[in-house]
Formats: structure tokens, sequence, C-alpha cells
């Protein structure tokens, strides 16, 4: 059974039924999922959902489903992996790295939303699905819809990595390259979805679509054993997963089911693509589009739908947001693979050099516990880094000593 009451209009409150339909005609605000939280309560208790399946749908009740979910039934539950090598060369206490890089079945964030879009749109019998992407999402909704039996289409920004485009054309969907960046594919997806009847994950279904990031956040609650952590430092596109992050603790206090506590929200963002980071530091919540230019091709979003939102949570709850030159995502993308064995792409180098830099200013300290949220898989960005050339030896003993910098008068004894 469903606890969706309907949808509502997150600037102006104006109610809506649940339909295929993103944006308030009265304010042209977004919609988002209005829940019966008292309902909810009587209900969801800490004991009956660890004793659901480790999925995301173990919190089914805070997802807009009416019946039981069609796509991505084994999504969700990734691990929170204590990264103490990680914390020590940061100079900081507990950090936690919640890692979506090996999210089923596409290695990022986005199989969570698009489990959440694809199962909405076989409610709403949609016969196709479709998405405007940077990449992973784009991934995720071929893959989906291949397993769910929609043909898919797919628009893209035509500069995107060559494993990104490679892994979403071998699931059979039709790929769009578009010449233009995001903000162009975006525009043209809402044309299209008001011609055609596609459910567009982010355009007609991004209300139920948003819903889906909820689960990153209940997700790190329950690991930490039902405890929000001090702060969380996110990466931003939209500006969407940062908000839900931010939802979900609130939900779960709403519901007793943590402590209410103020989690302090840091947004990670390329210096190349910043409007959300550029508005925080400038005091602002009015969002200036900027034209991306970044190896972080997965976060180039120009004009944020959700930046204005995202600017809000950051600054309300006492946190900031930071930008980082594509040579500090490289390092950091470093960093990581080589403290806590994680090969993390873009996105994550980003949020590791934002986080890096916030301990530097002083804003996250040893006294804080820390969840950085690694969204995406490092294969799939592989161009992005240059490692250094690797020289083939013949295969004798001497020639393995030398290459790997052995001395000859320490094998010389033996
Ligand atoms: C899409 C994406 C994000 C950011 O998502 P928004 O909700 O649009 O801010 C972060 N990391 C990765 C890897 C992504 O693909
Ligand atoms: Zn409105």
């Amino acid at each position: 059974m469903s606890f969706v009451k309907g949808l509502k209009c997150r600037e102006c409150g104006a109610p809506y039924p649940v339909e295929p339909v993103a944006i308030c005609e009265e304010c042209f605000g977004p919609l988002e999922v209005d829940y019966d939280y008292a309902a909810i309560k009587t209900q969801l208790t800490r004991e009956e959902i660890a004793s659901r399946p480790k999925t995301m749908w173990r919190y089914r009740e805070l997802l807009p489903l009416d019946g039981d979910p069609a796509v991505g039934l084994q999504t969700g539950c990734t691990p929170l992996v204590r990264a103490e090598r990680l914390a020590a060369a940061l100079g900081v206490g507990e950090l936690f790295i919640k890692n979506d890089a090996v999210q089923h079945p596409t290695l990022s964030f986005k199989d969570r939303v698009v489990a959440v879009a694809l199962s909405k749109a076989r409610e709403f019998k949609f016969e196709a699905v479709g998405c405007a992407s940077t990449g992973n999402l784009a991934n995720s909704v071929a893959a989906n819809a291949a397993a769910a039996g929609f043909p898919a289409y797919i628009l893209i920004p035509d500069n995107l990595e060559k494993s990104k485009v490679t892994a979403t054309q071998i699931y059979g969907a039709t790929v769009v390259p578009v010449k233009g960046n995001y903000d162009d594919v975006n525009r043209l997806c809402s044309e299209i979805a008001g011609r055609h009847p596609i459910a567009f994950v982010n355009v007609n279904l991004r209300p139920f679509y948003g819903e889906g990031s909820k689960t990153f956040g209940y997700e790190i609650a329950e690991q930490l054993g039902w405890e929000a952590p001090d702060a969380v430092v996110v990466p931003m596109a939209g500006g969407s997963l940062i908000t839900k992050i931010y939802k979900a603790f609130g939900e779960l206090s709403k519901l007793g089911l943590i402590e209410e506590k103020q989690t302090r929200f840091y947004g990670a963002q390329a210096t190349g693509c910043n409007p959300i980071a550029a508005a925080v530091k400038a005091g602002t919540r009015d969002i200036r589009p900027v034209k991306p230019d970044t190896i972080a091709k997965s976060l180039a979003i120009g004009n944020p739908a959700d930046g204005y939102f995202a600017t809000g949570v950051i600054t309300n709850t006492g946190g900031w947001s930071e930008d980082v030159t594509d040579a500090e995502i490289i390092s950091a993308m470093k960093l990581l693979a080589e403290t806590e064995g994680i090969f993390t792409e873009t996105a994550g180098g980003t949020t590791l050099a934002v986080t890096k830099k916030l301990i530097e200013q002083g804003r996250l300290t040893a006294k804080d516990r820390i969840v950085i949220a690694i969204t995406g898989n490092g294969l799939k960005t592989q161009e992005a880094l240059t490692l250094e050339d690797l020289k083939s030896i013949e295969p004798k003993l001497s020639a393995f000593e030398s290459a790997a910098g052995f001395t000859r008068a320490a094998t010389a004894a033996a």
C-alpha cells in the first residue's frame, strides 16, 4: 500500500494529483511527493526495516510507488566503509565512505533514482523511457530499461567519456549525442516529452525519480547504528542528491527512527562548473548559470535545477560549498585509491578534494564524524587519468628485481 498523499509544489505548496508532471502551473516551482508521515510512523520501526532484504526497498514506505517495485529490485545497501588510512592522511578522526561506486547494476548512485523512476513509469503505463544525462544516468536508464523490457531514448552531450557511451549503447538503447552541453540536452528532452509519450526520468518523472536518492541517506543513518553523522560531503550536479539526503535524515527523525541532529551539509563541485558553490560563497541563493569546462563531466550541469534548494540546505545547516581544479580532482582520485583501495570516477575525486580543502579551512575537524558520498566508479572515466607508462621486462628474475627496485646485494646472500 502507498503512503503518498499526492504531489505538492515546493515553492507555493499547491497540491497536485499523482501524475507524470514536474512543474507547478501556478508558479513554475518544482513538484515533490507528499507523504502521510503519521501513518508511516505507526508501521515503520527499526526492527521491521532490519528484518527486510538488504536493498533500497527496505524503506519502501518512504518511496512513491503504489504497488511493489518492478525495476531495480537488487539496488541499494552499498557499503559504508570506515576509512582509517584516509582519515590519517587527511588528519581527521572518524571518516566514512558511502560507496556507491559499487552500486548494482551500473556502478553509480543513479541506479537508486532509476529504480524508482522506471517502477513508477510502469505504474503510469508508459511504454518507453528516456533521460537527459551527463553519463551515469544514461548507463542506468539503459541497463534497467533493458532488464524491464522498455525501449529507451537517451540523450547525452556529445563530449562524454567513451566508457560512459559504451556502457549505454551495449544495452540496446537508442543513444542520441547532442551538439551542446547538458543544459541544451535537458531543454530538448522537455520538448520531446511534450510531444511523445516517453517517461523521461529526470524531466516528466522528476518528482518521483528524486525520491530514490533518499535511500542513500537512510542507509548512511542505518549503517551508523541509526544516527545521522555530524557532516556529509556530497557532489553536486543538478543539486538533487544533497537535498534528498537532507530530506532523508529529516524524515527519519520525524518518524522517530533517529534522534534529531543538525548534520552539516557540504556541497562539492569542480571549479570548471561551480554555479552552486559560487552562490554559497557569494552568500546568495540565486544561481548564475555557467558554461561547464571540467573533467568531472558527470557533474557538468551549468544551470542546476535544484541549485536554489541545495544552497538552502547548505547554508541552513551550517555547511559550506567549495570547488576544486581538475588537477586536485585527479590527485584525490589517486589518494582514495592508494589509501582505501577504492577507484572512483572524477565526481568522487571532486568530493574527496573538496573534503581535503574543507579540512584545511578548519570547517571539518577531528571532532566530526564525517561521511563522504562516493557516487560513481573510476573505470568509467579512465581518460581523465594519465598514469606512468609501464615498461615490459624479459621473463627473468634479474629483470624483475631491477624493475621493482630490489638491490642485487639483498638477494645475493640467498
Ligand atoms: C548525477 C551525479 C551526481 C550528482 O547528482 P545531482 O543529484 O544532479 O546533484 C553525483 N555524482 C555522480 C557520479 C553522478 O552521476
Ligand atoms: Zn507553485
